[in-house]
């Protein structure tokens, strides 16, 4: 309420329709229910049938460093056709598996004391976990929470898993998350090089997390080198799939490393990065939002009561940044951002997403689609045309459009994305079609 600027719209890259059947989706980062703060229901049979519904080709198990989750893993997966992935035992023609863990690090390297890094672990097999666990678990412990923590450098984790087996890949994870990251404000570095040293060459991948995405990491030429990848990092299974990658088939564990080494994919899945809390600076109690180039020239202080800003992620990647907005590198992966399908619906029947009307629509929607992503990103609209209400139809075509208007989050606030205008109405009425479908 009260902030001072309108809403602005925000343009989109999307794939060419001829790309369709060439790539798969992946969400490479979740968590089970053995991580703090996480559903219940994060279990492998969940995984696997939350990941069809999606339209998820491959995602990760998450936490495999949790003794109780890799029992359950090793009893409940099976190896799939395609190198170094596996699959749910009950369900072996369905989504792939891709073996998972996030690592929590704590400690003080350089001129600071308390860094703090997540770094997410890809392994090629059981086999290689179960060495993974047996080396970590001497140094922490494992059964605490799906995502342990250590208290030696990051770098550490890097060499002595590399031991293990050269095929683990480390990606930096949420990399610009003010208290758990690589360049976060509170906790992280500069560079990736005065984080890993030695160890850097082996760092192929970046995870630019929710708050952040391709189009901000492309300002700082210090990361062309990296591949920029997105995941959900999901606590629930509704979350799942909400940011993801579009590799390029044919799917494998040895392809995916390759495609993480040399940046070839086709796309990632975006989140609006406006929609974080903490992306733009500002003043909570004023309502106040400011880019980070406003609050320079406003010298840091709140242009309503003069007192400090709380400085936000966008500020940080400035801080780090050598290029001006919009500036995109040659051979980049597509950066297409979407809005999920039950915010779709919730605003074109303007309800609120978590109620009944949206969850039952979304089933019948999925139930006729196909998947979530097949509605969002695959069907040609003249296709959606045949079963899908005409608001929420006019809803996709424009997220895809990128006709879509962003108030960022600020100093705790969260942003806010809406396809439809305030004064297109409120969508009470939608039409003899829908009344006759549902
Ligand atoms: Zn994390
Ligand atoms: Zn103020």
């Amino acid at each position: 309420m009260g902030t001072v600027k309108p809403e602005t719209l925000r343009r989109n890259e999307w794939p060419p329709e001829d790309w369709r059947g060439r790539f798969y989706l992946a969400d490479l980062h979740v968590h089970s229910r053995y991580s703090r703060a996480t559903s219940r229901d994060m279990h492998l049979p969940a995984l696997a049938r939350t990941a069809r519904e999606k339209g998820l080709q491959l995602v990760g198990t998450g936490d495999f460093t949790h003794p109780d989750y890799f029992r359950e893993l090793c009893e409940l997966l099976e190896p799939a056709p395609e190198e170094g992935l596996y699959v749910y035992r009950e369900d072996p023609e369905g989504p792939r598996f891709i073996l998972s863990a996030e690592v929590s690090n704590i400690f003080s390297q350089g001129h600071r004391r308390n860094r703090r890094i997540h770094t997410l672990i890809l392994a090629p097999s059981l086999e290689v976990v179960r060495e993974i666990n047996l080396a970590l678990s001497r140094l922490g412990d494992l059964s605490a929470d799906g995502r342990p923590t250590f208290g030696f450098p990051v770098k550490k984790l890097v060499r002595l898993l590399r031991e293990i087996s050269p095929e683990i890949l480390f990606i930096p994870a949420h990399a610009w998350t003010p208290w758990y990251s690589v360049f976060g404000a509170f906790s992280g570095f500069d560079s990736v090089e005065e984080c890993f040293e030695e160890e850097t060459e082996h760092i192929h991948a970046l995870e630019t997390g929710l708050s952040s995405d391709p189009e901000m990491n492309w300002r700082v030429s210090a990361l062309d080198r990296y591949t920029l990848v997105s995941n959900s990092d999901a606590h629930s299974p509704s979350k799942l799939g909400r940011e993801a990658n579009a590799f390029w088939y044919p799917m494998s564990y040895p392809a995916l490393s390759q495609a993480l080494r040399t940046g070839n994919l086709a796309f990632t899945v975006e989140f609006y990065p406006e929609e974080g809390k903490y992306h733009f600076d500002g003043h909570r109690s004023c309502g106040i939002y400011l880019s980070p180039s406003e609050t320079r020239r406003h010298g840091g202080v709140c242009p309503v009561c003069g007192g400090r800003l709380t400085v936000g992620v966008m500020h940080r990647v400035e801080e780090l940044a050598d290029r001006p907005e919009g500036f995109r590198p040659p051979g980049k992966p597509l950066s297409v951002h979407l809005v999920p399908l039950e915010e779709i619906i919730a605003e074109a029947l303007g309800v609120g997403s978590q109620s009944k009307r949206v969850k039952k629509t979304y089933r019948q929607l999925i139930e006729l689609g196909g998947s979530e992503f097949s509605l969002l990103l695959e069907k040609d609209l003249s296709e959606l045309a045949e079963f899908v209400p005409e608001r929420i139809l006019e809803g996709i075509r424009r997220v895809r459009e990128g006709r879509v208007y962003v108030r960022p989050g600020y100093d705790g606030v969260y942003g806010v994305v809406s396809i439809f205008t305030p004064e297109e109405g409120p969508s009470g009425d939608q039409g003899p079609r829908q009344q006759s479908l549902f």
